[in-house]
């Protein structure tokens, strides 16, 4: 397994729109299988292949508790088929904008279509952190970021201060 480099905002490959996995093969789980890896080695508990610089529609999310076994989840083409009105806010925050965190409400409960990690057509109904880290690493599929939920000021802020760290950086990957 392979520890892949994060892409940071304001990275433009983050607002790209990944593409369908057309074929579960041994290349789509040896990238599951890195993509597990550096989520855990960030660590973090969601992580789609966009920000590991891959326009593929495939995220990994681990969102079992610290005293609990590892419970990793692959899902390859996930669809929201189903959201609820009821609604939930969490503090996010995201491996490609560290350090930063804001409160985002979001469906409380969603109904989600995807492929498993050997190409079974699946389907979840997922509540609480799950749901939340869900519609986050759905969103990064189509480009969009949790801070894109907040206010266009902090949202400005926020861009202003990554750009500024990405200048000092001397590029806007590492
Ligand atoms: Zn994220």
């Amino acid at each position: 397994m392979t520890l892949k480099p994060l892409a940071l905002l304001p990275d433009p490959i983050l607002r790209a729109k990944s593409d369908p996995i057309e074929r579960v093969d041994e290349d789509v789980r040896k990238l599951a299988d890195d993509m597990l890896e550096t989520m855990y080695d960030a660590p973090g508990i969601g992580l789609a292949a966009i920000q590991v610089g891959i326009p593929r529609r495939m995220l990994v999310i681990d969102c079992s508790k610290e005293e609990e076994e590892d419970a990793p989840l692959v899902f390859i083409n996930p669809q929201i088929v189903a959201s609820s009105d009821d609604r939930s806010a969490y503090e996010e925050g995201c491996l490609s904008i560290p350090d930063y965190y804001a409160e985002v409400e979001r469906p409380a409960y969603v109904t989600v279509d995807y492929l498993d990690r050997e190409g079974k057509q699946r389907q979840i109904e997922a509540e609480g952190l799950l749901a939340t880290c869900l519609q986050h690493e759905i969103d990064h599929l189509n480009g969009v970021l949790f801070i894109d939920h907040i206010s266009r000021l902090k949202q400005n802020m926020v861009i202003k201060k990554f750009t500024k760290l990405a200048k000092s950086r001397g590029g806007t990957r590492i």
